[in-house]
């Protein structure tokens, strides 16, 4: 079926004094209904940049310059602030790391979401607080009935962030963007958090895209992952085989070390190096200056993303929509003469 996000050769530059530089170069993915895409890398690496883009709330000096951005198979990158503005508040919700983004500290969390509610239904005031209530209770705040009085300062940091998530459903949105929601909160409560999560969009059958750089989070909740580097994505798939099998050499070195959510840290594993500045961006592949299979090629040619999955049957169905896996590396373009054998993995 139709994917409910679909991006397609995304290009955001920053404007500057010192000219334009590709914050986003050429990124590619859909998100399916019910679907949560990890999308992972190091500081710098685009991923939160992808997100704003996706929610048309870029900050200055960037700008898209290239590509399309479709929900539900609408064209939406280029929708008039105003419109672009109720696309955010009905068809996507939004959840931050920091949950006073979203909650208005001057204001009791039930009035929040029952104006969310009423703005994009036609419930009455009362029918729109029993659902506030029914809400609060679906993401587990204890004596909804009573907290959905409460003000946000008087919920602890986990709580405080089910009530978000609370809120982004509020009006029942195609796309949920979730950008690190669990990097403030306790170790102890980042995996219920993330479960619940997973739980809800499953049940509401809620596309996400779920930035972090924590690779706990990825392995517990994604389906599927896409790892970026240098505003590009270098390997994209399920998660299962990426996570296990990444064949990236830039994923193989995330991937060095995977703890578990109730390990605590999943931080991701040190590559030595460091993410190149957007004004210094090598030639040929980007990661090449940190590669350990570096070649002759790679720092001349920019690898582009090579299918790893079987070609989509040819069923009359929209190749486009069928969730390619692909990684954008040398070692696995199958016409190159001159490359070594990856390490650990058929091409
Ligand atoms: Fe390493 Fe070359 Fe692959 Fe880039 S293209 S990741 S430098 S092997
Ligand atoms: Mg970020």
């Amino acid at each position: 079926s139709e994917p409910i996000l679909s991006v397609r050769d995304l290009r955001v530059a920053f404007e500057t004094r010192r000219g334009s530089l590709p914050a986003i170069d050429g990124v590619s993915f859909d998100i399916g209904r019910g679907e949560i895409l990890g999308v992972v890398g190091e500081s710098g690496a685009g991923k939160s940049v992808t997100g704003s883009a996706v929610i048309g709330l870029l900050d200055p000096p960037g700008r898209i310059v290239g590509g399309e951005i479709r929900l539900g198979g609408e064209r939406i990158d280029t929708l008039p602030p105003e419109r672009m503005r109720r696309v955010r508040g009905r068809r996507i919700g939004m959840i931050f790391q920091d949950p006073l983004t979203s909650l208005d500290p001057l204001y009791r969390v039930g009035e929040q979401i029952v104006e969310t509610i009423r703005t994009h239904t036609d419930l009455s005031a009362r029918a729109a607080r029993t659902r506030a209530i029914d809400l609060l209770a679906e993401v587990g705040i204890p004596a909804p009935e009573r907290r959905i009085d409460g003000y946000p300062h008087e919920f602890s940091g986990g709580m405080r962030q089910r009530v978000v998530i609370a809120l982004a459903l509020a009006a029942e949105p195609e796309l949920i963007i979730a950008d690190e929601p669990t990097t403030a909160l306790d170790v102890s409560v980042q995996a219920q958090v993330i479960t619940l999560l997973k739980r809800l969009c499953r049940e509401h059958g809620t596309a996400v895209m779920l930035v972090t750089h924590d690779m706990g989070v990825i392995a517990e909740a994604a389906d599927r992952v896409a790892v970026m580097y240098s505003g590009r994505i270098a390997e994209i798939g399920p998660v299962e085989a990426v996570v296990r099998n990444p064949r990236h050499p830039y994923a193989v070195g995330l991937m060095g070390a995977i703890p578990t959510l109730t390990q605590g840290s999943g931080r991701l594993a040190q590559i030595p190096g460091a993410m190149p500045r957007l004004t210094a961006i090598p030639p040929g592949c980007a990661f090449h200056p940190r590669c350990p299979k570096v070649f002759g090629r790679c720092r001349v040619d920019r690898p582009e993303p090579i299918r790893t999955d079987a070609a989509p049957a040819r069923t009359g169905s929209d190749p486009a929509s069928s969730s390619p896996s692909a990684v954008a590396c040398h070692l696995y373009d199958p016409d190159a003469a001159d490359r070594p054998a990856p390490a650990g993995g058929e091409p």
